[in-house]
């Protein structure tokens, strides 16, 4: 879709998780503009943190780059102090964090997280956590790029080694191991996904 017919209503959109910085790895980068790039081309708009700066700013000047369509929602705090992304189509500035995560839930289809630091791992964690107590369907793909995210997948097998994750309390996600595989990974999660009916309720109740 070329620039200008996107509209919010005629997409759908993945939100993505991803450092503020860029990381010591070039893959971290190439695989932000992959990602960007090939959801321009499959009519995915992206849903992200605001910022221009690391690989946030990557994967929205990707997209933007490739025609596609951006949403940045950003709490004031951060908007003040921080390069803000500004030729997006949507700027979200929001009171604080938690009216911002709750306007990016509700906004997104699907949940990426790209390589990161402690924010990334938090909002990834907070998805997880609510797809486990049942909260959101929605999909949730880890991006294992040049396995970055290997110590994280390895607490998680410990801790159902452990039986502190346990089948009953099944954490949901998708592991892929380059950006290529992450709009693949949400479309086939997509089709099958039945909308539990409160997803976009879910942060009010929590
Ligand atoms: P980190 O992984 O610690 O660099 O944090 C990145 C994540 O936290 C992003 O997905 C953002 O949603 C949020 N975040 C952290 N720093 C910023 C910033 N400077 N501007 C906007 N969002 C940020």
């Amino acid at each position: 879709m070329k620039n200008g017919k996107f509209t919010q209503e005629n997409h759908r959109n993945i939100c993505v998780y991803c450092g503020s910085g860029k990381g010591k790895n070039q893959k971290y980068a190439r695989a932000a503009r992959t990602l960007g790039r090939t959801m321009a081309q499959s009519n995915f708009g992206l849903v992200y943190g605001g910022g221009g700066l690391g690989l946030m700013g990557e994967v929205a000047r990707s997209v933007l780059g490739h025609g596609g369509y951006v949403t940045g929602i950003i709490p004031s705090f951060l908007s003040d102090r921080e390069q803000m992304l500004r030729d997006v189509q949507d700027l979200i500035v929001t009171e604080d964090m938690h009216e911002r995560k709750r306007a990016m839930f509700e906004r997104s289809d699907a949940f990426v997280a790209l390589p990161g630091g402690i924010g990334t791992l938090e909002e990834l964690v907070e998805q997880l956590t609510w797809s486990q107590l049942g909260r959101h369907t929605k999909p949730i793909v880890v991006a294992n790029i040049d396995g970055f995210w290997e110590p994280l997948l390895g607490l998680f097998e410990h801790m159902r080694q452990q039986a502190f994750i346990r089948s009953d309390l099944e954490v949901r996600f998708h592991v892929v191991s380059t950006a290529k595989e992450i709009v693949p990974a949400v479309n086939e999660a997509l089709s099958h996904y039945v909308p539990s009916g409160d997803d976009a309720q879910v942060t009010a109740r929590l």
